[in-house]
């Protein structure tokens, strides 16, 4: 699972430098280089930024992907800056209007609009804006999914009443709204859950073309740009379960072959990233409690949140270190399922329970893998004020760095 780049560097990092992120840039442009290779050569790839906003990760995905899309101002600014030129798409519920300015400024070539107040706030705005080009414009459509096409899936955005895009009878109100004015709509987009397998995503995709195939027909839109979204699987309980990305890449094929004329796009983020990054720390203790046994680790959920917010025990490697410099045994737990807890003083700070390991002792290093999504950057960083961690980027020595 731990790329033998990522265990030499974690084994040679001094303990100061611990927690740390360990990026590793190789593994993370073969993935994405492998994702492109996978998808039909017109089907266009977005990375959404808030997976990972990281710069070298933006800058090492940037040889694989047509563009990014981003979610607030905030990610507009960074992303713009650490990968200038790059086309973006600006999403995301709740755009104020001093950012719908800010990406009016730069350029943003798509907007993402999740209303029609935000349509006509967005019209108003590029009216007053001096721009040489119309606004691209993508409806967001909350769509009604198909019974069991989210099956399993973690965290559903849309077919039910949420607070993302347009319900789709009031996307029906929306093409009159950008007739004649500054804006161009050109498509639809639809980011409706997260965790799909390749198969609810195809049923997914096909859905969503289909209802905006009618939709422009009916509104006389003229071929259409159809994003369907992120939300491939990444599964935690299994690191070695990838998302099929073959099976996902030949039926987005056989859907644009139906649907001529038509620009598929796709914006995932953590089905990119995940698997490229660590969280590495090292045990400051082990105890047991009431029979059963913990090893508390420098760092937590502070830093790495995922297994917290999502619920789950996050995969993880014991580096054993043999030196230990204590005259008193060490504290240690063997052949036994241990809970790994971080320093923060509340019971959430957890993030694995009850995993058997062979061995876990104090000064061992713990290597989280799938850190490379919706970790660090999701965080509570300031809880209880410990130092952040350090960060590092290994690659294949040779290849272009980042
Ligand atoms: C979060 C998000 C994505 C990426 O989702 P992943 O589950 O990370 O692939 C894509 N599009 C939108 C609109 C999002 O909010």
């Amino acid at each position: 699972m731990i790329t033998p780049r990522v265990a030499d560097h974690v084994r040679a990092l001094p303990t100061a430098a611990l927690p740390a992120y360990v990026y590793d840039l190789t593994a993370l442009d073969e993935h994405a280089h492998a994702v492109r290779e996978a998808l039909p050569p017109a089907v266009e790839l977005y990375y959404a930024a808030k997976a990972n906003p990281d710069p070298a990760i933006l800058r090492a995905l940037a040889p694989h992907v047509t563009g990014y899309e981003v979610s607030s101002g905030g990610e507009l600014a960074h992303v713009h800056a650490a990968v200038p030129g790059r086309p973006l798409a600006f999403g995301g519920p709740g755009k104020t209007e001093a950012e719908l300015r800010l990406a009016l400024g730069l350029g943003v070539e798509r907007f993402h609009v999740e209303s029609e107040h935000e349509l006509r706030l967005l019209a108003a705005l590029a009216d007053e804006h001096p721009r040489r080009a119309p606004v691209g414009v993508l409806l967001r459509v909350n769509l009604p999914v198909a019974d069991g096409g989210l099956g399993g899936a973690a965290l559903a955005m849309g077919g039910r009443p949420s607070p993302f895009g347009l319900d789709p009878r009031r996307a029906e109100a929306c093409p009159p709204l950008t007739r004649g004015g500054p804006l161009r709509l050109l498509g639809v987009h639809a980011h409706l859950a997260s965790g799909l397998d390749a198969a609810a995503q195809l049923a997914v995709a096909a859905g969503v073309t289909s209802w905006a195939r009618e939709f422009g027909d009916r509104h006389g839109l003229g071929p259409m740009e159809i994003n369907v979204g992120g939300g491939m699987a990444v599964d935690y309980a299994g690191p070695h379960t990838r998302f099929d990305w073959s099976a996902y890449g030949q039926g987005l094929g056989e859907l644009a072959a139906r649907h001529p004329g038509v620009t598929l796009r796709i914006e995932p983020g953590r089905s990119m990233t995940a698997y490229a990054g660590w969280y590495v720390t090292d045990v400051l203790d082990v105890k047991h409690s009431h029979g059963e046994a913990f090893a508390v680790l420098r760092g937590g959920t502070h830093h790495m949140r995922t297994p917290a917010a999502k619920g789950h025990d996050h995969p993880f490697t014991v580096l054993p270190v043999e030196e230990w410099p204590r005259p008193w045994p060490r504290p240690a737990a063997r052949n036994e399922p241990v809970t790994l807890t971080g320093q923060l003083c509340t019971p959430k700070d957890t993030l694995a329970t009850g995993i058997p390991v062979t061995e876990v002792r104090a000064g061992d290093r713990i290597a989280f893998a799938m850190a490379g999504a919706y970790a660090w950057n999701i965080s509570h960083h300031d809880f209880l004020m410990h130092p952040a961690p350090t960060f590092h980027y290994v690659s294949r020595p040779g290849r272009r760095t980042v």
